[in-house]
């Protein structure tokens, strides 16, 4: 695996995969890498594409600057894990790389509702800088594949809007499902910082979700909506929201919809630890 530091030399070995056609497949990440960020890594691998990874932790994403400073970094052990998944190429820029005029220059989009409901709501600014950043590394590694997780689904359809806004039509996004731990919790980054105890509770999303999922045909999505928010508030969890939305576009909804593809979405926190999951309801 190559580490580059600096755009220039990552664009010129870039430049020359390109030129022997070879097609560039891309997977931006924070850092603090587990197995969900390897299973994109992995998917590109199956794809046969150039494998780019990116590790930023963007300044510009967080609303709340404790869960920045907080936010674990372990480069060492992540490059390990890159080079046994056999990445090609890992990017692992400094803050002066990615804004060498300051944060303010660099362009930000205009997502629309997407920026005002469920995370966009409770962390405000946190999609201005995830189309910062994203829309940066775009136009630096140029990728034919972008690699995004469903985990963070809603993320998922802002970079989508991203890339109409950026006109970047040849541009396939490919949306990876959630790797989750043996309880269910779906693996991140945050879920290093939560104690002993906190980890045993941290499935009880999870548990959620299925319960939403499992008691859509009997179910009233209200009654289930307020039996999670007890079990997770009686468990010591302070939930955000827990969701039910049309899942092409995140149109809120009240009810289930038989006509209409459904994801529930929760965000949840435990002590300071603000953990977010979604589940598609079309699934067994
Ligand atoms: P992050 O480092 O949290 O910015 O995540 C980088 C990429 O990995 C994003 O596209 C995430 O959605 C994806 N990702 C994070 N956690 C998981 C997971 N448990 N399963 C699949 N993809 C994930």
């Amino acid at each position: 695996m190559v580490i580059f530091k600096h755009i220039a030399d990552l664009r010129s070995h870039l430049k020359q995969q390109r030129e022997n056609n070879i097609k560039i497949g891309f997977i931006p990440t924070m850092g603090a890498l587990h197995a969900g960020h390897i299973s994109l890594l992995e998917r590109a691998k199956t794809d046969g594409v150039f494998s780019v990874c990116s590790i930023f932790l963007n300044p510009t994403q967080f609303n709340d600057k404790k869960d920045l400073e907080k936010y674990p970094v372990s480069t060492d052990n992540d490059i390990s894990l890159l080079i046994t998944a056999g990445c090609d190429v890992l990017f692992l820029p400094s803050t002066q790389e990615m804004y060498p005029d300051g944060e303010q220059a660099v362009k930000a989009y205009d997502f629309g509702y997407l920026d005002n409901i469920l995370e966009g709501e409770k962390r405000k600014g946190h999609f201005k800088g995830v189309g910062q950043i994203v829309g940066r590394l775009l136009e630096v590694v140029e990728p034919d594949q972008l690699y995004l997780g469903q985990k963070d689904y809603q993320q998922c359809m802002v970079i989508t809007k991203l890339k109409e806004l950026m006109g970047l039509n040849a541009l396939n996004i490919v949306i990876c499902a959630t790797t989750r731990e043996a309880d269910g919790l779906a693996m991140s980054s945050r879920n290093k910082r939560l104690t002993e105890p906190q980890r045993v509770l941290a499935g009880t999303i999870y548990q959620c979700l299925v319960s939403i999922l499992t008691k859509q045909e009997s179910g009233n999505f209200g009654v289930i909506q307020k039996e999670c928010w007890d079990l997770l508030t009686a468990k010591g969890f302070l939930p955000e929201y827990i969701a039910l939305a049309d899942a092409r576009d995140l149109t809120p909804l009240n009810e289930y919809r038989k006509d209409t593809p459904m994801v529930a979405l929760i965000a949840a926190k435990i002590g300071e630890i603000r953990l977010i999951d979604n589940m598609l309801l079309d699934q067994n």
